[in-house]
């Protein structure tokens, strides 16, 4: 009989002491210990095949996989993979020594009794980690190049033993004996549950099965729960936009449409790869609820790593796989790395691209969906200059006609007429007159109503000093009237001054090319953005003191019938003639803003007045 070698070891004092740690350690992220073993798993059929490629060994007719297999009756979650395994000295090299210490190493630098300290998916426990949730785990291993194998078991206590085992073939089977504190581990949907998380596109098939209870109905499972060739490895040109599409709604469970999607191949040095979509919404109170999955070799990591992708286009959906990433590190240590910046600014550049090349190729698709790009864009030009410089000349204005310009395009058509103005309303049912006014007079007008239109617009002219935008009721001279024939009228003045309230209301004549429109008021565009500025200031509860007054100017229209009857009147019958005036006044009024409850009182007794006169 041959004679069976056993051997006994002890990890030393110092190291012993990492398995109380490891036990408590990431207590909320205990999950990631499965990624760890599928993943040395899927490594070592990896390191296999390159032994192949390299011609080192001959692995024809060879299927490989890894198996997950769960026993409820035995109490253990097993790993299993045809790969590379390990010979004994391998085992003591890799398992006994270099990887716990290097455990520990790790412990070492980041235990700061914060067990959320943000190690990125913490890289590095590797094989250590199975015991965040085994009593005991055993290793057996036999190597492509011995047709022995050999068996490792290893208790909490941290004394392991070495000893004959029996496999057949060459690989790795993974045993873990759950402890009793961590049973959810041995539910079929827990584990089906990370493995979807976490291994939902590594690299060889992954089978899982549930075995004991009642053995005769063990789950058959002859579909792997993995995608080997996730779509991200491909080449663009070989995927379809159906393909995008379906890819999207089972990673992110949408069942609506991306808006577009954006496929990253970068080279030699960023080396990484990825795919973002830009979701769409069903309605605009439906806030955007992006997911970033970082991979790290086709294993996933963490979602939403700021420090990889902005903030601001964390609304976006996507994939990023990223194999030179430094994972292994703490979230500060990656935001001051030259490396993930070059990426971080690397995304934020093919996200401009695509915005870029859209516009240009795809103008009418871009038109159909710039009303839910354009928070995004706006929002992300104000938080980067280098984002905006790339797509600035790709803002779109929608204009009160429903049509679509771009500001070239616009301030082109424009140009006869006015230069370097954007003209603009910020609501289209209160500002109707004055668009209509313009409009008539064949100016094109953009509709910004949103208020981070406002910043938005405040930045470009800040950044591009030419461009000035105003809104349509904020100067008229020139455009709505002519400056001939303007004949001022003091007394008229000074009549709508006290019906307005308002000693010190601007009152001027113009001659508005609209004869039918008596009056209306303007309000100069820098004294209203303040006064909005200050008006938001407010709302954030800061004390920005008294909010100072719009001022606004009435312009009275003297080409007007009724301004002209209004003057006549206040000979004949003034009170008629104020009652008109205060009328004339309110009206104007409504086209800046709602009436306080006293002014719509006063002005619909007024009207009535006025129809009793008729
Ligand atoms: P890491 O995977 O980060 O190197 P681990 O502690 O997970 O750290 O593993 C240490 C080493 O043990 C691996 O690098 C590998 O050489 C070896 N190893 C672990 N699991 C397997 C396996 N299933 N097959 C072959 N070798 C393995």
């Amino acid at each position: 009989m041959e004679e069976k070698s056993f051997r006994r070891g002890g990890i030393s004092v110092e190291t012993a002491h990492i398995f109380p740690i490891i036990k408590k350690w990431l207590y909320s992220e205990k999950d990631i210990f499965l990624r760890e073993i599928v993943s040395n798993a899927t490594d070592a059929v990896t390191k296999l095949r390159r032994l192949t490629s390299l011609g080192q060994y001959d692995d024809k007719d060879e299927k490989y996989s890894v198996r997950v297999t769960l026993d409820k009756d035995e109490k253990t979650l097993t790993v299993s993979d045809n790969g590379i395994g390990m010979t004994e000295e391998e085992l003591e090299k890799y398992i006994c020594s270099i990887a716990l210490s290097g455990a520990l190493d790790f412990i070492r630098k980041y235990d700061d009794g914060n067990t959320n300290n943000g190690i990125i998916g913490h890289f590095g426990l590797g094989f250590y980690s199975s015991f965040m949730v085994s009593d005991t785990v055993e290793l057996v291993t036999r190597s492509y190049t011995s047709d022995k194998a050999i068996r490792w078991t290893c208790d909490g206590s941290g004394q392991y033993e070495i000893d004959d085992g029996e496999r057949d073939g060459h690989g790795t089977d993974v045993i873990m004996h759950i402890s009793e504190d961590e049973a959810a581990y041995l539910e079929e949907f827990k584990i089906r549950e990370i493995l979807d998380k976490y291994c939902a596109f590594m690299s060889t098939d992954i089978f899982f099965e549930v075995v004991g209870d009642d053995k005769d109905e063990k789950s058959e499972n002859n579909e792997p729960i993995n995608e080997t060739f996730p779509l991200w490895l491909k080449n663009a040109s070989d995927c379809s936009d159906e393909e995008y599409t379906e890819f999207y709604k089972k990673v992110f469970r949408d069942f609506k449409e991306p808006l577009f999607h954006i496929h990253i191949n970068a080279d030699y040095p960023l080396n990484f790869k990825g795919v973002l979509y830009f979701p769409s919404r069903m309605n605009e109170y439906e806030s955007y609820e992006g997911q970033v999955k970082l991979f790290y070799n086709q294993v996933f990591v963490a979602d939403d790593i700021k420090e990889v992708i902005p903030d601001f286009l964390l609304m976006l959906k996507g994939v990023l796989d990223c194999p030179e990433l430094p994972l292994n590190v703490s979230r500060s240590y990656l935001q001051d790395n030259a490396y993930v910046k070059k990426v971080s600014a690397h995304i934020v550049k093919k996200v401009a691209d695509k915005i870029c090349s859209l516009c240009n190729n795809d103008r009418e698709k871009y038109e159909k969906i710039w009303s839910e790009l354009k928070i995004f864009f706006e929002y992300a030009a104000l938080r980067d200059k280098k984002f905006y410089d790339r797509v600035k000349s790709h803002y779109l204005l929608e204009l009160t006609d429903g049509t679509y310009m771009t500001v070239q395009e616009y301030l082109k058509d424009c140009e006869e007429k006015h230069q370097n103005t954007v003209y603009y309303a910020t609501d289209k049912a209160m500002q109707a007159q004055y668009i209509s006014m313009f409009e008539t007079e064949g100016y094109k007008v953009a509709l910004l109503s949103h208020q981070l239109d406002m910043q938005f617009i405040g930045m470009c002219e800040a950044a591009d000093g030419e461009i000035k935008y105003k809104r349509i009721d904020s100067d008229v001279s020139g455009i709505i009237s002519s400056s001939s024939d303007v004949v001022s009228n003091e007394s008229l003045a000074e009549l709508f001054k006290t019906v307005s309230g308002n000693n010190a209301l601007n009152v001027k004549f113009e001659s508005l090319n609209n004869t039918s429109v008596p009056a209306i008021l303007i309000v100069s565009e820098e004294s209203r953005r303040m006064e909005d500025m200050m008006r938001m200031y407010a709302g954030m509860g800061m004390n920005v003191g008294e909010l100072f007054p719009v001022e606004y100017t009435l312009v009275l229209n003297s080409a007007s019938v009724l301004t002209q009857k209004i003057a006549s009147l206040m000979e004949t019958d003034s009170d008629k003639a104020s009652l008109m005036a205060s009328e004339v006044y309110k009206l104007a009024l409504m086209s800046q803003r709602h009436m306080t409850a006293d002014e719509l009182k006063d002005f619909l007794s007024d009207s009535f007045k006025l129809l009793e006169m008729l």
